[in-house]
């Protein structure tokens, strides 16, 4: 019997890694469950899978949480408060795996107290590893901790690794990623419509349900964008071995390219519970609850090139892993700033690269080996897009 902490669970990652628990109550149980503002789902989720511990970092929204389970079936849950308690659930003694799902810089600290103490690291908060970099994979290599990606592109490479493949190590024999995207819902838009898209739109993906930001990342592509940074650390190679392909149809979810000529694809249906379930069995598998893949449904596969004109966020993060250093930490930073404003509907879609471009020429690729210098590059990134966005809005 596993103990699993989940960190954001009351998100689109969240709710899946419980859904797959669910079918797994034998092997998982469930320690800590974590949210920020959500404790409407959190309460249904502790009434359900019964934790230790439950974490809201919301001030607020924690003395609303305790008040909601009093006199319930849960009046006795141990509940936390504040960011630094999603440090403390990540390490607990009886925790081996964290599922690392908050969104954004704001799981960066609990994803590398996980590291650090060794677990099992379901790894989706993708924008942890893209700040932290090289410091990242090495607190892992340090103290044993498993990786394992849950971000489907990167799930899928690591499927079509060589036996016995751990993150982060050399594979000399692959000599290439083929990393797909679906190119999102303004794949085929006139780039001259693009600076009207409504955050409905924006949000809309044609083939993945997920939460808002991310959603948002996937249609200007700076999802992948981060993916492709999240790949060259956790497969340890150089940004030209990375190609970037577009397949509209998301059956493949990633490929490797070997020395050989042979190229190894891992497919199945766009559901996260796949990658979820495929982390939390392995080396081993289980069922995940996706149906099979109909392959006669699927008819045909397309694969584009994807366009840095149409996609400049695309372009931007190629930019910022070739410059290195703090230059991932300022494009993630200034992108997160952006992505906000454009939900709040303060600037438009096609403002998004124009303030992380224009942020990250405030900055030189200075080297990132601290935890400090990397925190206080992502809060200058985020000031700095802050003015950009007022110059732009005033
Ligand atoms: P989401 O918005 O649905 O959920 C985010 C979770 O983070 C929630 O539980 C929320 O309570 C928590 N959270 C938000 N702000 C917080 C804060 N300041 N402090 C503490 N907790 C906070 O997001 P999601 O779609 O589930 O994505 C989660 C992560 O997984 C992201 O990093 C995303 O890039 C990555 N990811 C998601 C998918 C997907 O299919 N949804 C796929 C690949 C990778
Ligand atoms: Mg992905």
């Amino acid at each position: 019997m596993k103990g699993i902490c989940v960190l954001g669970a009351t998100g689109s990652i969240g709710v899946s890694t419980l859904d797959v628990v669910k079918r797994h109550s034998d092997l998982y149980k469930v320690i800590a469950l974590t949210a920020n503002t959500n404790i409407d789902t959190l309460f249904e989720q502790c009434i359900e899978f019964k934790p230790e511990v439950a974490v809201v970092v919301n001030e607020q929204k924690a003395g609303e949480f305790k008040a909601k389970i009093a006199g319930t079936a849960i009046a006795d849950l141990r509940v936390l408060v504040g960011a630094e308690a999603l440090v403390e659930v990540a390490t607990l003694n009886n925790v081996d795996s964290v599922m690392a799902a908050i969104v954004g810089a704001a799981g960066l600290l609990s994803a590398l107290a996980a590291a650090k103490a060794g677990k099992t690291i379901l790894l989706a908060n993708k924008e942890s590893l893209v700040m932290l970099g090289d410091i990242f994979m090495q607190a892992i290599q340090e103290s044993g901790a498993k990786l394992l990606p849950i971000d489907s592109e990167h799930n899928a490479i690591f499927q079509c690794m060589p036996a016995g493949y751990i993150a982060g190590q050399d594979a000399p024999v692959a000599r290439r990623i083929l990393l797909t995207a679906s190119g999102g819902p303004f794949r085929t838009t006139p780039v001259e419509e693009l600076h009207n898209v409504t955050v409905d739109q924006a949000v809309a993906h044609p083939k993945w349900s997920m939460g808002r930001k991310i959603s948002v990342d996937s249609a200007t592509m700076m999802n992948k964008g981060l993916e492709l940074i999240e790949a060259c650390l956790l497969f340890n190679m150089q940004p030209d071995q990375i190609q970037v392909v577009i397949h509209p149809q998301s059956i493949i979810h990633s490929m490797v390219d070997y020395v050989d000529g042979s190229v190894l694809a891992q497919m199945g249906n766009p559901d996260m519970r796949i990658p979820i379930a495929h982390a939390m069995a392995w080396p081993e598998r289980f069922d995940s609850g996706v149906a099979p893949l109909d392959i006669f449904a699927v008819k045909h596969m397309d694969f584009e090139l994807a366009s840095l004109e149409r996609f400049p966020c695309l372009r931007l993060a190629i930019e910022a892993i070739k410059a290195g250093g703090i230059m991932p930490t300022v494009l993630n930073a200034a992108n997160e700033i952006a992505v906000e404003a454009f939900l709040d509907e303060k600037i438009r879609f096609t403002d998004i690269p124009v303030i992380i471009e224009k942020s990250m020429a405030e900055f030189s690729a200075t080297v990132a080996d601290t935890l400090e210098h990397i925190l206080e590059a992502d809060s200058q990134a985020r000031e700095q897009a802050q003015t950009m966005i007022k110059a732009l809005t005033t």
